[in-house]
């Protein structure tokens, strides 16, 4: 019996979920870094500018072509 194994959610590599991993659940100190700054960076791209997105609208209105 050992400790759970758990997955960097940085980098995904295994790791113990034990006193040896006091970066849990991160593997490193890097990978916690990374993860804050990921999030971080989201937070400001979320309170912006928002994407516009065209409106749907039929094809240009094509002349009837009336035949007979
Ligand atoms: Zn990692």
């Amino acid at each position: 019996m050992g400790a759970p194994i758990v997955k960097c959610p940085t980098c995904e590599r295994p790791l113990e979920w034990s006193e040896a991993s006091p970066f849990r659940p991160f593997c490193s100190e890097r990978c916690r870094l990374i993860d804050l700054g990921a999030w971080l960076q989201e937070e400001r791209s979320i309170a912006g500018e928002s994407s516009a997105t065209p409106p749907t609208s039929d094809e240009a209105e094509k002349p009837e072509q009336g035949s007979g």
